[in-house]
């Protein structure tokens, strides 16, 4: 870009992988807000292991003030997008040359990362307290959280209650069935078919109904079934109409939002066919940043085009050693995907990414 070129004013809805890439690669060229209700970016493939182990979060959890060099954070929600301009829950009121929506999923709890160390402080507490400990839901938080707490408190019950046929369905029956007998084999209760009726149980019982009709004790549960997406913000605006049943906004092979030049989206909140994976999130970011410049310089640019993946690809870590991954090449399980992953967790390389020691 020329020297003399206007900087173009971006505007960054939502702190996740796919927002904070997004901002960190187009801080450098163009005026960047980033709109977040939380002070950091929690880097989510961390989030289980924060709970054996909260002083881990000192890592996983950045604040966008450490990675952000240049641009502003607006610690708010959007609430209201025109083609012109986002409105925040803060009053602000920000005109914006392009937009990149990456709301993937919705927020709820601490805004800093002060008061999410202590949340973890206290699920670690509830954790070491409890003797029999109940996990619902079998997707890749729950069985990663299983995987987390039969490796480091090896002593406890855990029951794992998933209301699916298979573990992690978001990867083939071959990864399902080897995670399976991993967590069998480390004493883990698992019980397919089964959902937990939460309003069944009292401070003092502890006992837990199922949708069969079972009853399952245990000094406490965590709740690990997917997050809601955060689209009903953009509902009632000019995006409504680009929204699938879903809930995700329709892009095109440039990620812009169908039917609009300068408004793109990235990570889960798109409706891209394909797995919603936070490595996904930073590809889309790359891809929509590189755009974003190209058509800052030159609006008849020729742009770059997403490539989705075309077969489902994941690695789930099971403790600090052992993962299971679904790759190209095949489903495996053991030391060589725990090596890829389950150590550090990818929170040194996307801290790396971000421009920080790791
Ligand atoms: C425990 C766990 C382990 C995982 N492991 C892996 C893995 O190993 N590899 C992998 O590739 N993926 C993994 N994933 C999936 C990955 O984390 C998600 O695909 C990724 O986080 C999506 O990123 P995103 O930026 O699209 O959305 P999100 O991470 O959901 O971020 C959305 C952001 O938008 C903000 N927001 C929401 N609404 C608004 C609003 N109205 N205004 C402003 N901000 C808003 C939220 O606060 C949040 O900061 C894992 C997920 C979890 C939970």
């Amino acid at each position: 870009m020329s020297a003399l070129a206007e900087r173009k004013r971006v505007v960054v809805v939502g702190g996740g992988i796919g927002g904070a890439f997004s901002a960190k690669l187009l801080e450098d060229s163009s005026d960047v807000t980033l709109i977040d209700p939380k002070d950091h970016l929690e880097i989510p493939y961390g989030q289980l292991r924060c709970t054996v182990q909260p002083d881990f979060a000192e890592r996983s959890l950045v604040l966008h003030s450490e990675y952000l060099k240049k641009a502003r954070h607006i610690l708010g929600f959007a609430e209201c997008a025109s083609v012109t301009e986002v409105v925040t829950s803060t009053g602000d009121i920000l005109p914006y040359d392009f937009l990149v929506i990456a709301t993937g999923s919705t927020h709820k709890g601490p805004s800093t990362k002060a008061e999410r160390i202590k949340e973890f402080q206290s699920e670690n507490k509830k954790l070491k307290e409890a003797k029999k400990t109940l996990i619902i839901g079998g997707g890749p938080v729950g069985v990663e959280l299983a995987g987390e707490i039969v490796v480091d408190f090896p002593e406890k019950k855990v029951v794992l209650a998933h209301g699916g046929d298979r573990l992690i369905e978001f990867l083939g029956p071959k990864a399902s069935s080897k995670t399976f007998s991993w967590l069998k084999k480390k004493h883990v209760d698992i019980r397919l078919h089964e959902k937990v009726n939460l309003d069944s149980v009292s401070a003092s019982s502890h006992v837990y109904t199922t949708s069969s009709g079972d009853s399952i004790e245990a000094d406490c549960h965590f709740l690990c079934v997917g997050k809601k997406i955060s689209s009903s913000w953009m509902q009632s605006t000019v995006l409504g109409e680009n929204l699938d049943e879903n809930g995700r906004l329709k892009v095109d092979d440039y990620l812009r939002v169908e039917g609009h030049s300068n408004i793109f989206a990235v990570g889960d909140i798109t409706a891209i066919k394909e797995i919603k994976q936070g490595f996904l999130a930073g590809k889309h970011a790359e891809v929509v940043a590189d755009n974003v410049k190209r058509l800052s310089q030159d609006p008849d640019s020729k742009l770059n085009v997403y490539k989705p993946l075309a077969t489902p690809m994941g690695i789930v870590s099971l403790g600090r050693r052992i993962a299971v991954a679904q790759l190209p090449f095949g489903t495996i399980l053991g030391w060589i995907p725990g090596m890829l992953k389950s150590k550090d967790l990818f929170v040194g390389k996307t801290r790396k990414t971000l421009g920080l020691n790791s």
